[in-house]
Protein backbone atom coordinates (compact mmCIF):
# COMPACT_ATOMS: atom_id res chain seq x y z
CA UNK A 1 0.00 0.00 0.00
CA UNK A 2 1.25 3.61 -0.99
CA UNK A 3 2.36 5.76 1.91
CA UNK A 4 1.45 9.29 1.17
CA UNK A 5 2.20 12.66 3.02
CA UNK A 6 0.43 15.54 1.83
CA UNK A 7 1.35 19.33 1.80
CA UNK A 8 -0.67 22.34 1.58
CA UNK A 9 0.40 24.83 -0.73
CA UNK A 10 -0.64 28.16 -0.29
CA UNK A 11 1.84 29.25 2.99
CA UNK A 12 3.04 26.35 3.31
CA UNK A 13 5.43 25.44 0.12
CA UNK A 14 4.72 28.01 -1.88
CA UNK A 15 3.76 31.72 -2.35
CA UNK A 16 1.02 32.19 -5.31
CA UNK A 17 0.82 35.18 -7.06
CA UNK A 18 -2.68 36.20 -6.30
CA UNK A 19 -1.66 39.09 -3.52
CA UNK A 20 1.11 40.66 -4.87
CA UNK A 21 0.27 40.06 -8.60
CA UNK A 22 -3.23 39.03 -10.06
CA UNK A 23 -5.24 41.41 -7.26
CA UNK A 24 -3.72 44.52 -7.93
CA UNK A 25 -4.06 43.70 -11.98
CA UNK A 26 -7.46 43.73 -11.51
CA UNK A 27 -8.02 46.88 -9.58
CA UNK A 28 -6.12 48.50 -12.15
CA UNK A 29 -8.22 46.55 -15.34
CA UNK A 30 -11.63 47.64 -13.16
CA UNK A 31 -10.51 51.12 -11.45
CA UNK A 32 -11.58 53.04 -14.92
CA UNK A 33 -15.43 51.70 -14.33
CA UNK A 34 -15.20 52.90 -10.71
CA UNK A 35 -15.47 56.08 -8.82
CA UNK A 36 -12.30 57.09 -8.05
CA UNK A 37 -12.17 56.57 -4.52
CA UNK A 38 -13.95 52.92 -4.58
CA UNK A 39 -11.99 49.98 -4.88
CA UNK A 40 -12.81 46.36 -5.83
CA UNK A 41 -10.72 43.96 -4.11
CA UNK A 42 -12.40 44.70 -0.69
CA UNK A 43 -16.13 43.24 -2.56
CA UNK A 44 -13.86 40.57 -3.77
CA UNK A 45 -13.01 39.18 -0.78
CA UNK A 46 -16.60 40.28 1.15
CA UNK A 47 -17.93 37.71 -1.37
CA UNK A 48 -15.56 34.97 -0.75
CA UNK A 49 -15.83 35.76 3.18
CA UNK A 50 -19.79 35.54 2.82
CA UNK A 51 -18.89 31.86 0.61
CA UNK A 52 -16.82 30.54 3.09
CA UNK A 53 -19.18 31.68 5.61
CA UNK A 54 -22.28 30.23 4.16
CA UNK A 55 -20.07 26.93 3.61
CA UNK A 56 -20.04 26.95 -0.02
CA UNK A 57 -16.82 25.46 0.34
CA UNK A 58 -16.03 24.65 -3.53
CA UNK A 59 -17.42 27.98 -4.93
CA UNK A 60 -15.67 29.67 -2.22
CA UNK A 61 -12.30 29.25 -4.09
CA UNK A 62 -13.75 29.78 -7.39
CA UNK A 63 -11.86 33.16 -7.91
CA UNK A 64 -13.49 33.13 -11.95
CA UNK A 65 -16.84 33.02 -10.56
CA UNK A 66 -16.46 35.31 -7.64
CA UNK A 67 -14.96 38.14 -9.53
CA UNK A 68 -17.65 37.63 -12.36
CA UNK A 69 -20.59 38.19 -9.87
CA UNK A 70 -18.76 41.19 -8.02
CA UNK A 71 -18.77 42.63 -11.61
CA UNK A 72 -22.02 42.34 -12.36
CA UNK A 73 -23.46 43.71 -9.51
CA UNK A 74 -21.77 46.91 -9.81
CA UNK A 75 -22.54 46.83 -13.21
CA UNK A 76 -19.47 46.64 -15.07
CA UNK A 77 -19.15 45.86 -18.61
CA UNK A 78 -15.76 43.85 -18.70
CA UNK A 79 -14.65 40.21 -18.44
CA UNK A 80 -11.58 39.34 -16.95
CA UNK A 81 -10.32 35.48 -16.82
CA UNK A 82 -8.15 35.04 -13.34
CA UNK A 83 -6.77 31.82 -14.34
CA UNK A 84 -4.92 33.79 -17.25
CA UNK A 85 -3.80 35.96 -15.39
CA UNK A 86 -2.35 33.74 -12.92
CA UNK A 87 -0.76 31.51 -15.72
CA UNK A 88 0.72 35.34 -17.23
CA UNK A 89 2.27 35.91 -12.82
CA UNK A 90 3.45 32.59 -12.43
CA UNK A 91 6.94 32.99 -13.41
CA UNK A 92 10.22 33.65 -11.74
CA UNK A 93 10.55 35.64 -9.26
CA UNK A 94 6.87 36.37 -8.84
CA UNK A 95 5.85 32.98 -7.85
CA UNK A 96 8.51 30.93 -5.72
CA UNK A 97 9.14 28.21 -3.04
CA UNK A 98 8.75 29.35 0.46
CA UNK A 99 12.05 27.21 1.38
CA UNK A 100 15.26 27.30 -0.92
CA UNK A 101 15.65 23.78 -0.14
CA UNK A 102 12.33 22.13 -0.53
CA UNK A 103 12.53 20.03 -3.84
CA UNK A 104 16.20 18.28 -2.01
CA UNK A 105 13.61 17.60 1.48
CA UNK A 106 11.03 16.26 -0.72
CA UNK A 107 13.26 14.84 -2.81
CA UNK A 108 14.43 12.81 -0.01
CA UNK A 109 11.19 11.76 0.99
CA UNK A 110 10.53 9.87 -1.34
CA UNK A 111 13.69 8.10 -1.16
CA UNK A 112 12.17 6.96 2.30
CA UNK A 113 9.76 5.20 0.02
CA UNK A 114 6.54 8.04 0.93
CA UNK A 115 4.58 9.04 -1.84
CA UNK A 116 3.99 12.85 -1.82
CA UNK A 117 0.49 14.60 -2.81
CA UNK A 118 -0.53 18.11 -2.70
CA UNK A 119 -4.03 19.21 -1.29
CA UNK A 120 -5.20 22.29 -1.72
CA UNK A 121 -8.39 24.60 -1.46
CA UNK A 122 -7.34 26.54 -4.52
CA UNK A 123 -8.53 25.07 -8.15
CA UNK A 124 -6.33 23.60 -9.94
CA UNK A 125 -6.28 26.40 -12.70
CA UNK A 126 -5.01 28.50 -10.30
CA UNK A 127 -2.56 26.17 -8.83
CA UNK A 128 -0.54 23.71 -11.63
CA UNK A 129 0.72 26.94 -13.42
CA UNK A 130 2.15 27.97 -9.95
CA UNK A 131 3.56 24.58 -8.94
CA UNK A 132 4.90 24.25 -12.84
CA UNK A 133 6.89 26.89 -12.83
CA UNK A 134 8.54 26.76 -8.86
CA UNK A 135 9.07 22.65 -10.28
CA UNK A 136 7.03 21.27 -7.70
CA UNK A 137 4.59 19.53 -9.81
CA UNK A 138 6.93 17.23 -11.05
CA UNK A 139 8.13 15.88 -7.11
CA UNK A 140 4.19 15.55 -6.68
CA UNK A 141 2.96 11.92 -7.09
CA UNK A 142 -1.27 13.56 -6.85
CA UNK A 143 -2.73 16.70 -6.45
CA UNK A 144 -5.89 16.55 -5.06
CA UNK A 145 -7.96 20.43 -5.49
CA UNK A 146 -11.52 21.09 -4.89
CA UNK A 147 -12.79 21.04 -8.95
CA UNK A 148 -12.45 16.98 -9.42
CA UNK A 149 -13.55 16.32 -5.73
CA UNK A 150 -16.03 18.41 -5.19
CA UNK A 151 -14.94 18.93 -1.57
CA UNK A 152 -12.78 21.74 0.08
CA UNK A 153 -10.75 21.03 3.37
CA UNK A 154 -11.56 20.75 6.26
CA UNK A 155 -13.66 18.05 4.70
CA UNK A 156 -12.31 14.47 4.64
CA UNK A 157 -13.55 13.54 1.52
CA UNK A 158 -11.20 15.90 -0.56
CA UNK A 159 -8.57 13.08 -0.50
CA UNK A 160 -11.12 10.30 -0.86
CA UNK A 161 -8.87 9.70 -4.68
CA UNK A 162 -5.77 9.14 -2.65
CA UNK A 163 -7.38 6.89 -0.04
CA UNK A 164 -8.13 4.46 -2.57
CA UNK A 165 -4.95 3.83 -3.29
CA UNK A 166 -2.68 4.31 -0.48
CA UNK A 167 -2.86 5.30 3.60
CA UNK A 168 -2.62 9.00 4.49
CA UNK A 169 0.89 9.17 7.02
CA UNK A 170 0.67 12.60 7.66
CA UNK A 171 -0.35 15.81 6.38
CA UNK A 172 1.73 18.87 6.48
CA UNK A 173 -0.01 22.58 6.87
CA UNK A 174 0.01 26.26 7.70
CA UNK A 175 -3.76 26.49 9.31
CA UNK A 176 -5.26 24.67 12.56
CA UNK A 177 -8.78 25.20 11.00
CA UNK A 178 -8.19 23.57 7.30
CA UNK A 179 -5.58 21.48 7.53
CA UNK A 180 -4.62 20.57 11.36
CA UNK A 181 -8.10 19.39 11.84
CA UNK A 182 -8.44 17.71 8.62
CA UNK A 183 -5.12 15.49 9.39
CA UNK A 184 -6.83 14.60 12.84
CA UNK A 185 -10.27 13.91 11.59
CA UNK A 186 -8.31 11.49 9.25
CA UNK A 187 -6.13 9.96 11.91
CA UNK A 188 -3.28 11.10 10.37
CA UNK A 189 -0.31 12.68 11.95
CA UNK A 190 -1.30 16.58 11.80
CA UNK A 191 1.66 19.05 10.90
CA UNK A 192 1.72 22.47 11.58
CA UNK A 193 4.11 24.29 9.56
CA UNK A 194 4.58 27.81 11.48
CA UNK A 195 7.42 30.37 9.20
CA UNK A 196 7.33 32.33 12.37
CA UNK A 197 8.20 29.79 15.18
CA UNK A 198 10.05 31.97 17.79
CA UNK A 199 13.66 31.44 18.32
CA UNK A 200 13.29 29.74 21.57
CA UNK A 201 10.24 27.32 20.17
CA UNK A 202 12.58 26.08 17.92
CA UNK A 203 15.46 24.80 20.12
CA UNK A 204 12.24 22.12 21.72
CA UNK A 205 11.96 18.96 19.68
CA UNK A 206 9.05 19.39 17.25
CA UNK A 207 6.65 17.27 19.16
CA UNK A 208 6.82 18.99 22.11
CA UNK A 209 6.19 22.22 21.12
CA UNK A 210 2.67 21.66 20.76
CA UNK A 211 2.18 21.49 24.75
CA UNK A 212 3.96 25.50 25.15
CA UNK A 213 0.30 26.40 26.21
CA UNK A 214 1.24 30.07 26.07
CA UNK A 215 2.87 28.93 22.45
CA UNK A 216 -0.25 27.25 21.19
CA UNK A 217 -2.69 30.04 22.67
CA UNK A 218 -0.69 32.73 20.40
CA UNK A 219 -1.10 30.24 17.63
CA UNK A 220 -5.14 30.28 18.00
CA UNK A 221 -5.61 33.94 18.83
CA UNK A 222 -4.24 34.93 14.77
CA UNK A 223 -6.67 36.97 13.35
CA UNK A 224 -7.20 34.19 10.42
CA UNK A 225 -8.72 32.36 13.39
CA UNK A 226 -11.44 34.63 14.38
CA UNK A 227 -12.26 32.57 17.40
CA UNK A 228 -11.39 29.26 16.79
CA UNK A 229 -12.06 27.20 20.13
CA UNK A 230 -8.74 25.32 21.27
CA UNK A 231 -9.97 22.29 21.62
CA UNK A 232 -8.11 18.65 20.23
CA UNK A 233 -9.31 18.47 16.86
CA UNK A 234 -7.02 21.78 15.98
CA UNK A 235 -4.44 20.99 17.91
CA UNK A 236 -1.60 19.99 15.72
CA UNK A 237 0.53 16.60 17.07
CA UNK A 238 3.78 18.42 15.68
CA UNK A 239 4.81 21.67 15.04
CA UNK A 240 7.45 22.53 12.85
CA UNK A 241 9.63 25.56 11.68
CA UNK A 242 11.05 24.48 8.33
CA UNK A 243 10.07 21.23 6.43
CA UNK A 244 13.36 20.10 6.45
CA UNK A 245 12.12 19.05 9.84
CA UNK A 246 10.42 16.23 8.67
CA UNK A 247 13.69 14.23 8.09
CA UNK A 248 13.84 14.25 11.66
CA UNK A 249 10.61 13.04 13.23
CA UNK A 250 8.83 9.92 13.04
CA UNK A 251 6.61 9.84 10.42
CA UNK A 252 3.50 7.65 10.94
CA UNK A 253 -0.48 7.62 11.70
CA UNK A 254 -1.52 8.47 14.39
CA UNK A 255 -4.62 6.31 13.78
CA UNK A 256 -7.22 7.79 16.38
CA UNK A 257 -8.98 9.62 14.58
CA UNK A 258 -11.20 11.77 16.29
CA UNK A 259 -14.35 10.55 13.96
CA UNK A 260 -13.09 7.43 12.34
MG1 LIG B 1 -2.19 27.22 3.40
Amino acid sequence: MKKYITFDLDETLMQNPFRDWVFPEIESLVAPHLQVTDRILPEIIKEQRERVREKRDVAAYDWDDILEVVLAEHGIPIKINIADLVRKHSVDPKVFLLERNALTILGELKKRKFKLGGVTNGFYKYQYPVLEAIDLAEQMDTILTPCETGFAKPDIRLVDPLLKEGELIAHVGDRLDHDVYFANQLGALSILIDHQMPEVLKKIAPKKRAKQKGYLTKIFQRKIYDDLTPEENYIPKIIIHSIHELLEVELKRENLAVNP
